[in-house]
């Protein structure tokens, strides 16, 4: 009975992932006017943020900027179900506030605290860069928990992976990926969360898991997990409603 129930809310939940992703696509499709497709100059401008620069090590590195491509600009990379860690990832782990993260992140994350500060809004990291080892342990301990559930072992590992993400395919082995405010399921309902979603792109955050991307993203809803891709991006992918899979293939389609 359980299982069918999992099986039966899982299935629900990426219906409704379907039918809405579709009806937002038509509806954008339907308002999109040819101006409001962004020069690639646009995507591909500097961010507001000095830190939000991946480190240049010499002057060779920074000539090269203008030729780089958006989908290799390593602040959009992506990682999940399919796509695992480039192993030529560049990452600076410095410590914030007791939690791990990218040195990208430091001054915006800062920034966007301050901001919802003033707004009466308090944000706080609870999880930030993890390494697949630790990933690797949260992993086994949700399928020991699904199989401490009765469940068979391939089914154990499929119901812990809309949860957590397997080994080596957890963003938050990026550094850029931090969970807000001790991981809340109800955290959807909270001021933070209606201030982050007004102000989140403003700072270069986006919401990485929505509700009505379930489908594409192969996780479910997480209201609490935010990731850093850099203003501008985070703006282009609020504008068109796209998740980081739907904005990646968007921009290899502009090449
Ligand atoms: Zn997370």
């Amino acid at each position: 009975m359980f299982f069918l129930s999992v099986g039966a809310l899982v299935a629900a939940a990426l219906t409704t992932a379907a039918v809405s992703t579709v009806f937002i696509f038509t509806m954008e499709q339907a308002s999109a006017k040819p101006e409001e497709a962004p020069a690639v100059s646009e995507v591909e401008s500097e961010p507001a943020f000095s830190s939000a620069q991946p480190p240049k090590s010499g002057a060779a590195q920074a000539n090269a900027k203008p030729e780089e491509s958006p989908a290799e600009d390593d602040r959009i990379v992506l990682v999940n179900y399919a796509e695992t860690m480039p192993e030529d990832f560049h990452r600076n782990i410095v410590n914030l506030y007791g939690v791990d993260v990218d040195e990208r992140i430091v001054e915006p994350f800062q920034q966007m605290q301050a901001a919802a500060q003033a707004d009466g809004v308090s944000l706080w990291i609870s999880s930030g860069y993890r390494s697949v080892q630790r990933q690797s342990e949260l992993f086994d301990r949700a399928v020991e928990e699904n199989l401490g559930n009765g469940m068979g072992q391939q089914q154990a590992e499929a119901v812990a992976a809309l949860s957590v993400a397997r080994p080596g395919c957890s963003e938050h082995n990026t550094g850029l990926a931090i969970d807000l405010n001790g991981v809340r399921e109800n955290f959807d309902t909270t001021p933070e969360y209606e201030w982050l979603t007004e102000h989140a792109a403003e700072y270069g955050f986006i919401l990485r898991y929505p509700e009505d991307k379930q489908e594409i993203t192969k996780i479910r809803f997480e209201p609490w997990h935010y990731r850093y891709v850099g203003v501008e991006h985070a703006k282009a992918m609020q504008e068109r409603h796209f998740c980081l899979e739907e904005y990646v293939e968007y921009l290899e389609n502009q090449h």
